[in-house]
């Protein structure tokens, strides 16, 4: 048991690091739980062991009406994971708990029944290349234990935080599945903090202005928790946020893009949701685009290369926003956000000017697309242009900010506009769906398996990096290594990109984080198909065979 265990480690003291092996296995605790250490590190700088703790059903107590169904889970999960990494924090064992989205994650599951299997990372401590036998038993015999049975046990517990928690998340859940029958692709609710404390802090910012809906765009939901909640409905179609510079325009659309995932409570967008088919796009030159479609944006290149199977080992601006775009289509998105910030200008507009005085532009701008988009595929675009008025005539709503409150002002855009000038625009063209090779992928990460995250932008697949640093919509690093493991397990052979995403979501439905990782010891956060669609399309070995 964990006292024998302590036992063990104040003999090892002092004996070589090696020895920690032979710790491996289950060991079994006080009330019950299980402590397991699934792995143990070669040398002290070599990546942490890893331990699993198994806390039974009876010790730990849980209510089940906060954790039946797959939304609960997730979020007393989410609690109990932040509840333990507070308990640990003051040691070396660390709880991936994630930051302000609410994911479904390795750190804290409840199964079914209500059994608690908690996974962390401790670097087993030593004195050089010997074993400190004393810190490690203090660490795993008296912190731990300590952690497990206050942290996830109902009876020691902070039980109203836990309610609020899980009722939080299901009310987020709520809205967001409330939008697609009420024609909305996102909501804003009156009263939420939209701004975080710094580009490096994801916590609201102090004193930031809470949201107010233009009374044209307000809409009333119901939640079951909550009850009624008011806040502005952004319709589907084409929507666009203007504004001068400075005055909140890409902090609503950020808050839009992170609405796809459920927010802790006291974030501030706890009630600020989009459709989960949501995806940001944006430029990215020097990508690598393979076999991309891009001829709905893209008529005639100088190099020559088709633009209806488009590949480059680096993308321009224009070419690798077109090839985002398409991507994003072909992995199901059925809402666009763009903000000026990120776009390459190219891709998005041309005045009259510039018509007059380049014949051959074999760029067709998105202002000629997105209103065919929906019309044709029924993809919303939500984007943020405050320095051009080209979109005032394609949008059905436009959304203006000023001093961080927003107003409606589609009708004066209208007037000033005139009315849509959709002649020119051509029907949004069927693309084609891409199938890889299973072996380009695998190549990477067959003998050198390694699959790590290296912060939130960069993976290390195997032999290879994929720079993820312009994916808007990856939470956390542990979802970048979830990314990572989806990727290893995407089972490609046969089959288009699309269909080998829908069966590994339908894989995460059946079996949670298990489905990607299989076992690995790893945290990791499950990523959303569009994110793992992502980085397939940026691993430059990755290679398409067909196209449908
Ligand atoms: P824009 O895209 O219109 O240029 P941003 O969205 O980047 O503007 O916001 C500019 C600054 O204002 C940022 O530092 C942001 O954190 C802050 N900000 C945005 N919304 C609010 C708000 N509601 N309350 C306080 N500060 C805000
Ligand atoms: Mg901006």
């Amino acid at each position: 048991d964990v006292a024998a265990l302590g036992y063990r480690l104040q003999d090892l003291d002092g004996a070589s690091y090696r020895s920690y092996k032979g710790l491996t296995g289950v060991w079994t605790g006080e009330d019950g739980y299980d402590l397991e250490i699934r792995t143990v590190q070669a040398d002290p700088f070599a990546p942490p062991s890893r331990l699993r703790v198994t806390v039974p059903a009876r010790t730990a107590g849980l209510p089940p009406g906060l954790y039946h169904g797959a939304v609960r889970a997730r979020a007393l999960g989410g609690f109990l994971a932040r509840a333990l990494r507070r308990a640990v924090e003051h040691s070396t064992l660390r709880v991936d708990a994630g930051g302000q989205e609410v994911l479904d994650r390795s750190a804290v599951r409840i199964r079914p029944d209500g059994t608690v299997v908690a996974e962390l990372s401790v670097p087993l401590p030593g004195r050089g290349r010997r074993i400190d036998g004393g810190a490690a038993a203090a660490a795993l015999t008296v912190v731990l234990p300590r952690a497990v049975l206050g942290a996830l046990r109902w009876e020691t517990a902070d039980t109203a935080a836990a309610e609020q928690f899980v009722e939080t998340v299901e009310d987020a859940g709520a809205l967001r599945d409330a939008l697609a029958g009420r024609g909305l692709v996102g909501f804003v609710a009156d009263g939420a903090v939209l701004p975080r404390a710094s580009g490096v802090d994801a916590r609201p910012l102090a004193g930031g202005v809470p949201f107010v809906s233009p009374p044209e765009l307000r809409v009333t939901l119901d939640v079951p928790h909550r009850g009624t909640v008011t806040g502005m409905g952004v319709p589907e179609g084409v929507t666009l946020i203007v504004g001068g510079g400075y005055h909140g325009k890409s902090t609503l659309l950020r808050a839009l893009e992170s609405g796809v995932y459920d927010h802790v409570p006291g974030d501030g967008r706890e009630l600020v949701v989009a459709r989960a088919d949501t995806v940001s796009v944006r430029a990215e030159d020097e990508r690598s685009v393979q076999r991309v479609d891009v001829s709905a944006f893209v008529t005639g290149l100088p190099s020559g290369n088709p633009t209806d199977d488009f590949s480059t080992e680096s993308a321009s601006g224009s070419t690798s926003q077109a090839a985002a775009t398409v991507e994003a289509l072909e992995a199901g998105a059925g809402v666009l956000l763009i903000d000026e910030d990120t776009a390459a200008t190219n891709a998005m507009i041309r005045d009259d000017r510039m018509r007059a005085l380049i014949p051959a532009e074999p760029l067709v701008p998105f202002v000629e697309r997105v209103r065919p988009l929906h019309r044709g595929h029924g993809v919303s675009t939500v984007l943020v242009m405050g320095g051009s008025g080209e979109y005032l005539d394609r949008a059905d709503t436009v959304v203006l900010l000023q001093d961080y409150a927003a107003s409606e002002v589609t009708g004066r855009a209208r007037e000033i506009a005139g009315r849509a000038d959709e002649a020119g625009d051509s029907a949004f063209p069927a693309f084609a769906r891409r199938e890889f090779d299973p072996r380009s992928v695998d190549a990477s990460v067959r003998g050198r398996r390694r699959v790590t995250a290296r912060g939130r932008g960069r993976l290390t697949f195997g032999a290879d990096d994929i720079d993820l640093s312009a994916i808007a919509q990856l939470a956390d690093p542990g979802q970048t290594t979830g990314v990572g493991y989806a990727l290893a397990a995407l089972d490609l052979r046969g089959v288009t990109l699309a269909h080998a995403l829908d069966r590994l979501e339908e894989a995460v439905r059946r079996e949670g984080p298990d489905a990607i990782t299989r076992g690995a010891p790893v945290d990791v956060a499950v990523p959303r198909r569009h994110e793992v669609a992502a980085a397939l399309n940026r691993l430059r070995p990755a290679r398409v065979t067909h196209l449908h």
